[in-house]
């Protein structure tokens, strides 16, 4: 039997015996501890992934809005929509990285009789080329000479015929 001292309710010390075990088991109980704290430390870090991903979202959201008040606090900006702004973004984050190479044919320059006809970003409006085909589709781009709204994929063959 090994000599324990256990403090009583009133605070004061008692000797009591115990079998060697449990001087074992207090000496390791910090390991267990340890470990219980470890696998909290994991499921704290398992929460913490979606912690993350709606935090990421949310700020991701937050500069998304504060940057469009800002534009459309810039009077050199003409004003837009949050969605029109939205769209724009992401056509600048995602779109140019997709669709570069396609882009680069469709927007390119055209010189029609002689005039370079270039690509410029427009309010939102129906495609003048579609339209003649009795299409509806809507775009952001249009012709800066021809001054008409041109979807991107409209660009060349509206110069062309
Ligand atoms: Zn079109
Ligand atoms: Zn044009």
């Amino acid at each position: 039997m090994t000599q324990f001292k256990e403090k009583k309710k009133d605070g004061t010390l008692e000797n009591i015996s115990a079998p060697p075990c449990v001087g074992e088991y207090n000496k390791y109980m910090g390991g267990v501890d340890y470990a219980d704290q470890k696998r909290n430390d994991y499921r704290i870090s398992v929460k913490s992934c979606r912690w993350h991903r709606y935090l990421a979202f949310f700020l991701f959201e937050t500069a998304v809005v504060s940057a469009f008040i800002l534009r459309n606090l810039n009077s050199n900006h003409r004003k837009i929509t949050q969605k029109q702004f939205r769209l724009e973004l992401i056509e600048k984050l995602i779109g140019a990285h997709c669709t570069r190479k396609r882009r680069r044919s469709q927007l390119a320059i055209q010189v029609v009789n002689g005039k370079s006809h270039f690509p410029v970003k427009v309010e939102i409006n129906r495609c003048v080329h579609c339209a003649s085909k009795g299409q509806r589709k809507r775009s952001t781009w249009g012709c800066a000479v021809c001054n008409v709204t041109l979807c991107v994929g409209c660009f060349d063959p509206f110069h062309r015929s």
